[in-house]
């Protein structure tokens, strides 16, 4: 059924709700998730969706990898986003960027005097895309200075810093959204709707795994990354068994260890295992490294049947795998490419800000995170 036919089933306003949620999703994604009755599991969300035709300005802080090659880019097809300021240390990069994405000059702030964008009425929000401990400073500082914060994962480097950050925005009024951007990926959400729906019977246990073979980089400093893969890849799949489950971990343990001694690891771990209990019952086994090449997934194993979501985390190339007791089958690769998860969640947030209703990834959301990173690194025996 395509978006007509839906619309036909609907009244008005759900249907044009419908009209809202397509905005967001392209064509052949909304048809694939209404044929599987996603589309219905979205419709509470859409009040997060712009109700105008006003748009959001992003400012940049920090131009690395993230923001320079996924997010920006992802900009050029959004709806209700645009990039309307820059924050770096250096000045040349700025200026390079601003003159290829169109921003002007004077939007271009160093970190020195990135309190000014307060009198920037261009910007409404930030994207802060920095070393993880600077998440916090920077999310404090731009709440001071009136915008909204859109703040990359994994939210802070201590529970302490995510509670600031919290307070800081509630008290400024500004929305803040960490960004879980796998939270609205259409084959997460996809499989988060076969749990939800009972194709997979009562779920009993989940594994997940994320990792990869890291070279000379911040992410090796623990006064930059608060840790080491646990902090990076391993929150991915901390937040999967949540969103997964709809459930908070009740009881956690976990181990770590140090395998390669060639100077990487002298203050970080490198490798972090860990297994969960949920209130329903549920049990939960992840991995994740920095010592070897490990391609996100997850797979969820039900009364009914088993599913795996491969590349469950990166920038696309997702496909879910399903098997139900019946002898079915589920194979759905997802064709969009990236930046496309960088556009949605752009223009997400965006309706956020435009309709003043809360993100569902919101600072609780990146808290709650930090707080079984906690936990995790202290049955590791490792400060945090
Ligand atoms: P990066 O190293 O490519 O970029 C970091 C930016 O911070 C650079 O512009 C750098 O100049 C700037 N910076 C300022 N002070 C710095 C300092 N003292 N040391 C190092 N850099 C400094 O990093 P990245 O991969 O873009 O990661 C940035 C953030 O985005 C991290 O929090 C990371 O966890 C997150 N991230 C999220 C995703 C995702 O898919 N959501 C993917 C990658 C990274």
């Amino acid at each position: 059924m395509d978006l007509m036919g839906l619309q036909l089933l609907l009244p008005l306003k759900l249907s044009h709700h419908l009209e809202e949620v397509f905005m967001v999703l392209s064509r052949r994604e909304f048809t694939r998730l209404a044929s599987v009755g996603v589309a219905s599991q979205l419709l509470p969300k859409l009040h997060a969706q712009p109700s105008s035709d006003r748009t959001i300005g992003y400012a940049m802080v920090g131009l690395g990898r993230i923001s320079m090659g996924h997010f920006m880019p992802g900009l050029r097809d959004a709806k209700q986003s645009k990039l309307t300021g820059l924050v770096s240390g250096h000045r040349d990069k700025a200026e390079k960027n601003a003159a290829e994405y169109g921003v002007p000059a004077a939007a271009i702030y160093s970190y020195e005097n990135f309190d000014t964008i307060r009198d920037n009425k261009a910007i409404d929000a930030v994207y802060i895309a920095l070393p993880n401990s600077m998440h916090a400073e920077y999310t404090i500082r731009a709440a001071k200075a009136g915008k909204h914060v859109l703040c990359e994962k994994p939210m802070a480097t201590s529970v302490d810093d995510c509670k600031a950050m919290i307070d800081a925005c509630r008290s400024a009024n500004v929305k803040l959204m960490i960004a879980y951007r796998c939270q609205l990926e259409p084959t997460n959400l996809r499989a988060i709707q076969l749990i939800r729906d009972g194709s997979l019977g009562t779920v009993q246990a989940i594994e997940s795994a994320n990792g990869f073979n890291i070279g000379a980089d911040w992410r090796l400093n623990k006064k930059l990354a608060g840790g080491g893969p646990l902090m990076d890849m391993g929150v991915y799949s901390l937040n999967a068994t949540r969103y997964l489950t709809g459930e908070e971990p009740q009881i956690l343990s976990a181990s770590s260890s140090v395998i390669d001694k060639d100077g990487r690891f002298d203050t970080v771990e490198e490798n972090v295992g860990w297994t969960m209990r949920f209130p329903s019952g549920i049990v939960a086994s992840c991995n994740t490294t920095y010592g070897a090449g490990m391609d996100g997934y997850y797979r969820v194993h039900g009364s009914k049947g088993a599913m795996t979501v491969e590349t469950a985390f990166a920038y696309q190339g997702q496909r879910l795998l399903a098997q139900f007791r019946g002898g079915q089958k589920l194979d759905e690769p997802n064709p969009a490419k990236d930046p496309s998860q960088f556009t949605r969640q752009a223009d997400y947030f965006a309706g956020c800000v435009l309709n003043n209703t809360e993100p569902k990834m919101d600072g609780q959301e990146g808290l709650r995170d930090i707080q079984y990173v906690a936990e995790i690194y202290k049955s590791c025996g490792i400060a945090f």
